[in-house]
């Protein structure tokens, strides 16, 4: 369902991808891992076409569409983003707007948003929203200011958001580096759930390598901008992560 090839990204003199490739199928759950600074951020904003890689370096397929674009944005780049979800680290929910609301808005494009600004959703649009903020349990704070929510709720919205967008890939960025561990554990629940049980493909980046194993299939690492491990959770090796996080991850883990 994804296909990047040799992508790489330069931010003035430093590469922050070097010619990564990754081949996605339906239904994986990938957890990304790696240093601070070795390119998971970037390659998550590439995937979701949120950021332009390097030209002529690389190409970024979903579905088999390309979801990168330069200057105007096509119908076909368009629809290939449309099945990414992302699930940014800070949620960007709109604080002001209720949860309800923000997550109804992810179906931006297809409903008249100043209506749904006034409350006037179309039945369709408020009946997937209360879908999905029901398939990530928090149905019950449709009504509240985003704003007003916790870490955690903020977290399940930004899910719910990319369910109503129909996301066939979710990728979510550290969606649970600010929670407390009850809370990181219920949205790791509910990503790997989506996965399993819904068929969606899941990309998630993590600080915690024990959540890696024990949520994901398979563990993609990065280092410096480069992929150095591709392979089963199961498979990775304490020297291995040695080798992706340095010495000092023997005193941590
Ligand atoms: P973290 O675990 O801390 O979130 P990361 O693996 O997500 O790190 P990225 O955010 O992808 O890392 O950053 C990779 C490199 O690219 C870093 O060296 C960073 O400073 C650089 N970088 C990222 N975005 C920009 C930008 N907009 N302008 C300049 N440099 C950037
Ligand atoms: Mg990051």
């Amino acid at each position: 369902v994804l296909s990047i090839r040799a992508a790489s990204k330069t931010f003035g003199s430093r590469r922050a991808l070097n010619a990564v490739s990754l081949d996605v199928g339906r239904g994986e759950m990938i957890a990304l891992i790696g240093p601070s600074g070795s390119g998971k951020s970037t390659l998550l904003r590439s995937i979701d076409g949120l950021q332009t890689i390097d030209e002529g370096e690389g190409t970024i397929t979903a579905f088999g569409g390309p979801v990168q674009a330069r200057g105007r944005v096509s119908g076909e780049v368009r629809k290939a983003r449309v099945r990414v979800g992302f699930v940014a680290q800070q949620f960007n929910l709109v604080g002001r707007l209720s949860l309800f609301s923000n997550v109804a808005l992810g179906s931006l494009g297809r409903i008249p948003l100043l209506r749904g600004l006034f409350g006037l959703w179309p039945r369709e649009t408020r009946e997937a929203a209360m879908a999905a903020l029901a398939r990530v349990g928090v149905a019950d704070y449709a009504g509240q200011r985003a704003n007003t929510l916790s870490g955690g709720q903020q977290q399940r919205g930004a899910i719910a958001r990319a369910l109503v967008q129909k996301a066939k890939i979710i990728l979510a960025d550290e969606p649970v580096a600010s929670l407390d561990p009850v809370s990181a554990r219920k949205v790791m629940e509910i990503l790997r759930d989506l996965n399993q049980s819904d068929g969606l493909t899941v990309i998630v980046t993590l600080h915690q390598v024990d959540y890696a194993l024990r949520y994901c299939d398979r563990v993609v690492a990065l280092k410096a901008g480069e992929k150095v491990y591709d392979g089963p959770a199961a498979g990775l090796k304490r020297e291995q992560l040695i080798d992706i996080y340095g010495p000092e991850f023997e005193d941590v883990f």
